[in-house]
């Protein structure tokens, strides 16, 4: 078993937030029976978003001054653990619902920011339709160009892996704008439509392609640089997501390993000794990406210059142990994990997607390895 935080670290949720982590643990434990059959029949787990926002989770990660808690990163981060731990669908769905409408809480003007904080607070859903088809590493500065029309501008192209775009009432959206990447918020109407692609991970996020025809994004609802950038849930919480993942394959090969017995020694799995070095490498591994997952939600919390590249430490470790204690349970697992019917090949699978959700682990990983060997670049002129 990995080492819990003491609730009274500097690096666990503070303590008036640490209730928000029971309350996901009760829901969670109830996500976690159903977390096989979402996965099987790829539905969306619209029941649990619906008991995430009915526990009041949704709203209290706004900022307070839109009727939210202002809820750490911290705090979310553990929420997000649990809730991956139990179903990550579930969880990735509602990591890009609160990122989304934070974002455009954030990078509107104060009533459009107030319109979009009421409708997350009326439980309205949100996605982020930023990948796009030819590259979704560079989500954050898109390819695809939208052309000025009365009213806004009018965008024809896709968006990729769209968690959750069939329930969504606002999507954040971005297009290149007079050569510059832009935000918009959208509502989408009869041009966007989906395009069903099942993923082999998180099948429950029905993350599919849409498209967009025609498709106007309004000048009232572009987003203008925010006044005071702070970081998007979504950068550090995408760690927690795997970090959840590595919980669940860890746990369930240790439940294994404890009650399957070989017929040679009539010993437990558990009781081999070169099972052990390996597991203990996972609580090693495990524990390391929690503790850099924690200090990014921190540096967030401070709203550092630190935190980006904390996140990107924090991103590629996570991923790695989900990937291979995810592979370590499944090699335990042999042929009862390999079944269809087994867990374990969707914790499997499931592990898969942190990799090369953006930024992928090679994104990460070329990022760290160029500021680490070349020198900076020399300082513009300007
Ligand atoms: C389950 C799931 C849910 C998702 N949900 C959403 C969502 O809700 N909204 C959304 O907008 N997107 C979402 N995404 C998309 C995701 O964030 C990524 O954008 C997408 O998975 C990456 O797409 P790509 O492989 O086409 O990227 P590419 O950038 O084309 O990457 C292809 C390959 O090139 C490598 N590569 C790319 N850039 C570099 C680099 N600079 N250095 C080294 N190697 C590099 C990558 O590691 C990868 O191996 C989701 C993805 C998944 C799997």
């Amino acid at each position: 078993m990995t080492m819990p935080l003491p609730d009274d670290h500097p690096l666990a949720p503070p303590p008036h937030e640490q209730s928000w982590v029971r309350v996901a643990q009760d829901l969670a434990a109830g996500f976690a029976t159903k977390t096989d059959e979402y996965d099987r029949t790829a539905e969306l787990p619209v029941e649990n978003l619906r008991a995430l926002h009915a526990s009041g989770l949704d709203q209290a990660t706004l900022p307070r001054e839109f009727g939210g808690q202002s809820l750490s990163y911290r705090t979310v981060g553990a929420v997000l653990r649990v809730l991956s731990a139990a179903d990550p669908s579930t969880a990735c769905v509602w990591l890009m619902h609160i990122g989304a409408a934070e974002g455009l809480v954030q990078h509107s003007t104060p009533d459009v920011a107030r319109y979009y904080a009421d409708e997350l607070i009326a439980g309205r859903r949100f996605a982020n339709a930023l990948s796009e088809p030819t590259g979704g590493n560079q989500f954050l500065t898109p390819q695809q160009v939208a052309e000025p029309v009365d009213g806004g501008y009018r965008l024809t192209g896709a968006k990729r892996f769209v968690s959750g775009c069939e329930i969504a009432d606002h999507f954040l959206i971005n297009a290149l704008v007079d050569g510059e990447p832009t935000l918009f918020g959208l509502e989408p109407d009869h041009t966007v439509t989906f395009q069903p692609q099942d993923t082999l991970g998180l099948r429950a996020t029905r993350s599919h392609l849409i498209t967009l025809d025609h498709t106007v994004l309004r000048t009232d609802r572009r987003c203008p640089p925010a006044e005071h950038p702070k970081p998007n849930h979504i950068a550090g919480g995408l760690a927690y997501l795997s970090l959840g993942i590595a919980d669940t394959a860890l746990n369930t090969l240790i439940d294994y390993a404890r009650t399957r017995t070989l017929p040679t020694t009539g010993n437990p799995l558990a009781a081999e000794q070169h099972l052990q070095f390996e597991v203990a490498d996972a609580v090693l591994r495990l524990e390391a990406a929690a503790l850099t997952a924690h200090h990014t939600a921190w540096l967030a919390d401070q709203n550092s210059p630190q935190f980006l590249p904390s996140a990107v430490r924090a991103k590629p470790t996570a991923n790695r142990a989900a990937r291979d204690i995810a592979q370590l349970c499944l090699q335990v697992g042999g042929g009862s994990g390999f079944v269809s019917t087994s867990p374990i090949q969707r914790i499997f699978r499931d592990a898969q997607t942190g990799w090369l959700m953006a930024h992928s682990v090679e994104f990460c990983l070329n990022h760290i390895g160029t500021t680490t060997l070349l020198p900076p670049p020399p300082a513009s002129s300007d």
